[in-house]
């Protein structure tokens, strides 16, 4: 077999082409009208055919490019979310919606592709739709504008429509000038690294490690932290509870200023 290092940057490349081709199923089921929504578990936590048509395409060919990638399944694991930000996309906020694929080597997330289907939606019928970001630990991030928020300016995003009281507790305690609540973990993620956002505050369980894989690493190739809520890096080897228990906590800069504002409360009530 070929070196480690040839395999991951075939999958970091084979990734990038499979978002895009999954961020186009996303656009074509809009685009046909029915969404087929099926509750998971909640009224807030959905599915839709686009999520199950983009899930098979991902899987399937990922599995038809790496049939061996069980093999080195015990260091290198795959994390998909076909569809993150499904309540958005039921609604009709488009550019929350992005797809995730992030790959992991031995418990570390270290590569990871972002396919926002619906980038530019607003820009007019003749825009281009639809962008795809990608990252490699060590190497850098592509695909976007490093921006950062004004100095001092303290902007956090949070959950749109998974919010509770510890998760507004949490967000209050960062005294922040100004609060966005929109949806998707890749979303959110994609405002810090675009200088709208300066932390990424989600007090409560809910989110997953395919949600926080691939914008992890996007965060991290361009200087930014992301872990839980108690300051905790996430581990993403194959055994790994999916939950993301204690929730997140991210930022680009001054990652300590928001972690410092966390309330002993809210870290009481999320266990990791
Ligand atoms: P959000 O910020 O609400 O868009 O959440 C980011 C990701 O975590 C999305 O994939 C959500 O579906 C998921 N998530 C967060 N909270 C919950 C919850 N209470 N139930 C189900 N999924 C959730
Ligand atoms: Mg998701
Ligand atoms: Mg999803």
């Amino acid at each position: 077999m070929a070196s480690s290092h040839t395999v991951l940057m075939r999958l970091v490349a084979s990734a990038y082409s499979i978002a895009q081709k999954a961020g186009m199923i996303v656009r074509r089921v809009i685009a046909e009208g029915d969404l087929g929504i099926v509750e998971k578990t909640s009224a807030t936590d959905l599915q839709t055919k686009a999520d199950r048509l983009a899930q098979m395409s991902i899987c399937s060919s990922l599995a038809r490019k790496f049939p061996k990638l069980t093999i080195i399944g015990e260091e290198l694991v795959v994390w998909v979310d076909p569809l993150d930000g499904t309540k958005e996309y039921t609604e009709g906020l488009l550019d929350n919606v992005t797809v995730l694929i992030g790959i992991a080597y031995e418990g570390k997330a270290i590569a990871g592709v972002i396919n926002q289907p619906y980038y530019n939606y607003q820009a007019g019928p003749d825009a281009t739709l639809g962008r795809t970001i990608w990252g490699v630990l060590g190497l850098g991030a592509f695909g976007f504008q490093l921006k950062e928020v004004p100095a001092g300016k303290h902007i956090v995003t949070t959950t749109r429509s998974h919010s509770n009281k510890l998760v507004n507790d949490c967000v209050t305690a960062m005294k922040p000038d100004d609060v966005l609540r929109v949806g998707g973990a890749g979303n959110k993620i994609i405002q810090l690294i675009e200088g709208k956002a300066s932390a990424y505050v989600f007090a409560s369980p809910g989110c997953k490690k395919w949600d926080t894989c691939a914008p992890e690493v996007i965060l991290h190739a361009v200087g930014g932290k992301l872990t839980d809520i108690h300051g905790n890096s996430l581990h993403y080897n194959k055994e790994v509870k999916h939950m993301n228990s204690a929730g997140v906590l991210a930022a680009l800069r001054n990652y300590d200023y928001y972690a410092s504002r966390v309330p002993e409360s809210v870290k009481n009530a999320l266990v990791p």
